[in-house]
C-alpha cells in the first residue's frame, strides 16, 4: 500500500474527532515536531518524521486520538517541550504525535490546599509567573526550566537542580489525568481528589506512569504541589585549587544537614577549563583555579542567614575561595542558560567548529563519584584521539537529595554535528555504551533525570533492572496490547511477537 492508502483513512479518523486546524500533514509541521536536541546523524534525520501531527485541546480529545490510532495500528507519540535529551520524544516508526502544547490553562490555584491544577502543556516559567501574584511558587526547577513542559517532566520524573529541598518532579506532581495506550482515561495519584501527598491505598501506581517516555500513555492534566515563594536566596561559588578538595567540600556542604540547604554542585578540572576557554559569560578565574563548587540556600530570610554562616564556614574549613557575592549570585542565576553556550565550538586545526552541546546523566553514589569521573574522562579522551568530532567538555554533580547520598552526574560532550558520520556514529554509541557501564559498575543508575531509550545506554537497561525489566515488558503487554505508544522505545518491543506490526509509513508520510 502507498503512504497515501494507509494515511488517508486515519486523517478522515482524525478529522471525525478534531477540528481540521488540530491536524497536521505539512512538512514544516512535522519537521519541527522530530526535532529534539540531542545529537544524531544530520544524514539520517528523515528516519525520525512522524506522519502527522495532532493539537488536541481536551483529555477527550486525547483519548479520542489514541483509539484511532488502535484502530488503524498507527504508533502515537506524546510530545510537550522537545527538550528531552533521550530521544523520547522522537517517533521511530513514524505515526502520529500528539503535541499537547494547546492544554497549557492553569485550571485551579487552592491557596488553602497549596495545590494548582494545569494542562500539562505549560512549562514552569509561565505556570511561576502566574502564581508569584499569590506568593506561590512550584519549584520544578531544571536547567531547561523555560522550555520544558509539566507533561514532558511527567514523561521522564525530571531531575530539579534544587530537589535537595523541594524534591523532584515525582514529588511535586500530585496526580494526573492520563489516557491509556487503549483510549481509556484515569486517574493517577493518592486519594479520589488528586490533592494529597501521601496515602497507603492500593499499589502506588503514579510512580509506575512517570518516566514512562510516553511508552504507557499521555499525562493531560496534572495536580501540582506548591510552596511560598522563598523569600531569601544564596548561592556561595567557591574556587578551589584541586578536584579532591573540591569533592571533599561539596560532601561536607551535602551532609551538614542545614534546613534550607537546596543543593550542591561540583565542578571538575575538565569543566573549569572549558569555562575559561569556550564560555564568554564566565569571569575568568586565576589560573589556580582547577575546581569550582557551590550550594544554594532557599527559604526566609533569617533562616538562610543562619544556614548561610554554617556552610561558609564548612565550605573555609575545606580550604575553599568564597568568589564574592555577585559572581556568585550570578552564576547561579544563568542556571537556565548556561547550556546554550556551547554553539561557540572548538578551535580545530586553527578554525573555530560549530559544536553542539551533549550531555550524558547517571546517578552516582558520593563515594563514587571521583572513579566514575576517571572512567569518562578517559572514554571521551579515547574518542578524541580516534577523531575530533568529540571533545569533552567537563563534568558537573549535582546533589540529588538532602542527605547528600547521590549525584546527578553529567558529562559534557561537545559534538561537531555536521560531521557526524555513520563511523563517528557507532563511535559515540559505543561510548554512550561504556558510560552507562561505568555507572552501574559503580552501583548507579545509567540515568538521573533524562532516562536511557537511547542507541548504546538502552542496551544495559535489562542489566540494570534485572527481573523488573521482565515485569515491564509484563505490564507493556498488558496496558499497550497493539503497542501502539512510542513504539521501539526501552526495548519494549521485546513484550510482542510481531513489534513490526504496529507502524506510521515510516517515509515521514506524505510530502
Ligand atoms: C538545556 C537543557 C537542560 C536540561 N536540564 C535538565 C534538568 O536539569 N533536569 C532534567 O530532568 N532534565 C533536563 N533536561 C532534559 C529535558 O528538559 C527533560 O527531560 C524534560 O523533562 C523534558 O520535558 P519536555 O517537555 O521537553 O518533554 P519532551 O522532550 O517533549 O518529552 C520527553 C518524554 O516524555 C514523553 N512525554 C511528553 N509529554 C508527555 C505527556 N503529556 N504524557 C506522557 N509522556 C509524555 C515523550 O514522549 C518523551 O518520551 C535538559 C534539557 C536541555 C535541552
Amino acid at each position: 500500500m502507498t503512504a497515501t492508502e494507509v494515511l488517508d483513512p486515519v486523517i478522515e479518523a482524525l478529522h471525525g474527532v478534531l477540528r481540521p486546524d488540530q491536524v497536521l500533514t505539512g512538512r514544516t509541521d512535522r519537521y519541527n515536531r522530530a526535532r529534539v536536541p540531542a545529537p544524531f546523524p544530520v544524514h539520517r534525520w528523515a528516519e525520525r518524521l512522524p506522519d502527522l501531527a495532532v493539537l488536541p485541546e481536551t483529555t477527550e480529545e486525547v483519548a479520542a486520538v489514541v483509539k484511532v490510532a488502535n484502530r488503524f495500528r498507527i504508533p502515537v507519540v506524546p510530545r510537550d517541550g522537545g527538550t528531552g535529551l533521550t530521544d523520547g520524544a522522537v517517533p521511530l516508526r513514524g505515526g502520529i504525535v500528539v503535541d499537547v502544547k494547546r492544554m497549557n490553562a492553569v485550571h485551579e490555584i487552592d491557596l488553602e490546599n497549596r495545590t494548582c491544577t494545569v494542562g500539562v502543556g505549560i512549562n514552569m516559567l509561565k505556570l511561576n509567573e502566574q502564581l508569584a501574584q499569590y506568593g506561590l511558587i512550584y519549584p520544578d526547577d531544571p536547567a531547561s526550566y523555560p522550555c520544558s513542559l509539566v507533561g514532558g517532566r511527567i514523561g521522564t520524573s525530571g531531575w530539579s537542580l534544587i530537589g535537595a529541598r523541594y524534591g523532584h518532579t515525582r514529588d511535586l506532581v500530585l496526580s494526573f489525568d492520563h489516557v491509556l495506550p487503549t483510549g481509556e482515561v484515569m486517574h493517577v495519584g493518592d486519594g479520589a481528589g488528586g490533592k494529597l501527598t501521601k496515602s497507603s491505598s492500593g499499589y502506588q501506581l503514579k510512580h509506575l506512569f512517570m518516566g514512562h517516555q510516553g511508552t504507557l500513555g499521555i499525562a493531560t492534566r496534572a495536580t501540582l504541589k506548591l510552596y511560598p515563594k522563598p523569600e531569601a536566596e544564596f548561592s556561595p561559588f567557591f574556587a578551589f585549587a584541586d578536584y579532591d578538595s573540591a569533592y571533599a567540600c561539596v560532601g561536607a556542604l551535602a551532609r551538614a544537614g542545614v534546613a534550607t540547604f537546596s543543593g550542591a554542585v561540583l565542578f571538575d578540572e575538565w569543566k573549569v577549563a572549558y569555562l575559561r576557554r569556550d564560555d564568554e559569560a564566565y569571569i575568568p578565574q586565576p589560573a589556580d583555579v582547577r575546581a569550582l563548587a557551590c550550594t544554594v540556600l532557599y527559604g526566609y530570610d533569617d533562616e538562610v542567614r543562619a544556614g548561610g554562616r554554617r556552610l561558609l564556614r564548612i565550605a573555609r574549613e575545606h580550604g575553599a575561595r568564597y568568589l564574592g557575592d555577585e559572581i556568585s549570585a550570578g552564576d547561579w542565576a544563568a542556571r537556565h542558560d548556561r547550556y546554550a553556550t556551547p554553539l561557540h565550538g572548538r578551535t580545530r586545526s586553527g578554525q573555530v567548529v560549530p559544536m553542539s552541546w551533549h550531555c550524558e546523566d547517571a546517578a552516582v553514589n558520593y563515594t563514587d563519584l571521583p572513579a566514575v569521573a576517571r572512567e569518562w574522562h578517559a572514554i571521551i579522551g579515547e574518542l578524541r584521539a580516534k577523531t575530533d568530532v568529540f571533545d569533552d567538555w567537563g563534568m558537573f554533580c549535582y546533589t540529588s537529595g538532602s542527605t547528600g547520598a547521590d549525584y546527578l552526574t553529567e558529562i559534557d560532550v561537545g559534538i561537531w554535528e555536521q560531521q557526524l558520520g555513520d563511523r563517528a556514529w557507532a563511535m559515540w554509541v559505543e561510548a554512550k555504551r561504556a558510560i552507562a557501564a561505568a555507572a552501574l559498575r559503580h552501583g548507579g543508575s545509567i540515568s538521573a533525570c533524562h532516562g536511557s531509550c537511547r542507541e548504546g545506554e538502552v542496551d544495559l537497561v535489562p542489566e540494570e533492572l534485572g527481573r523488573g525489566f521482565d515485569l515491564m515488558l509484563d505490564l507493556k503487554r498488558t496496558l499497550d496490547p497493539n503497542n501502539i505508544m512510542n513504539p521501539g522505545k526501552y526495548l519494549l518491543d521485546r513484550a510482542y511477537p510481531d513489534p513490526g506490526a504496529t507502524a506510521g509509513t515510516g517515509d515521514g508520510g506524505t510530502p
